[in-house]
């Protein structure tokens, strides 16, 4: 089952993709993860993104794209995945489409958060690049460039609107559900 979970910055996409993830035996593939394991260990790609990252800004798709296609390349990745943050521009899904074709994905998981549910709780996160600036900006990136990615998903008849409101394991039986229902 190839999976793509979509929702802003703060809705517990990264939790939820972990948590779905184990229950079907597929590996969490979060391009933000990889991007702070690099930065953490000090790696070229991570001295290159780490001030990308504090200014809320996107990496380039190149960077990402050649990424992302590394890992999905791995064996674990053959039996499906749950990609989680990625893609969020219109470059990284054409990418997708050629790396796994346009019919390749099962779901894309919309979670859904009020924004005012969002802010508080990215603020008390305490994430090192979550100042409240950086939260903003971000939001402001996921507007412009991620929220119309979910039309050509749309179109595709692969969206799956999950209320992203409740306790971790309510959220977590309202993904699987909607899973099963299509
Ligand atoms: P996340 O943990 O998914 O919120 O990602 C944290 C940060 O990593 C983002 O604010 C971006 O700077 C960068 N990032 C993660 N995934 C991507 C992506 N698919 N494209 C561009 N930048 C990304």
């Amino acid at each position: 089952m190839k999976l793509l979970f979509i929702g802003p910055p703060g809705a517990g996409k990264g939790t939820q993709a972990a948590r779905v993830a184990e229950t079907l035996g597929i590996p969490h593939i979060s391009t933000g993860d990889m991007f702070r394991h690099h930065v953490i260990t000090g790696t070229d790609l991570g001295l290159r993104v780490d001030a990308i990252m504090k200014a809320g800004e996107y990496v380039p798709d190149e960077i990402t794209v050649e990424m992302l296609e590394e890992r999905i390349s791995l064996p674990d990745a053959g039996a499906g995945f749950i990609l989680d943050g990625f893609p969020r521009t219109a470059g990284q899904v054409e990418a997708l489409d050629r790396l796994i074709g346009t019919d390749g994905l099962d779901r894309v998981v919309v979670l859904e958060v009020d924004e005012d549910a969002l802010v508080e709780r990215l603020l008390a996160r305490g994430r090192a690049d979550d100042t409240e600036e950086t939260v903003r900006n971000r939001f402001k990136v996921y507007q412009e460039q991620t929220a119309p990615l979910l039309d050509v998903y749309g179109r595709r008849g692969l969206l799956a609107h999950v209320d992203g409101i409740g306790t971790m394991d309510e959220i977590t039986d309202r993904i699987l559900a909607a899973l099963e229902n299509r």
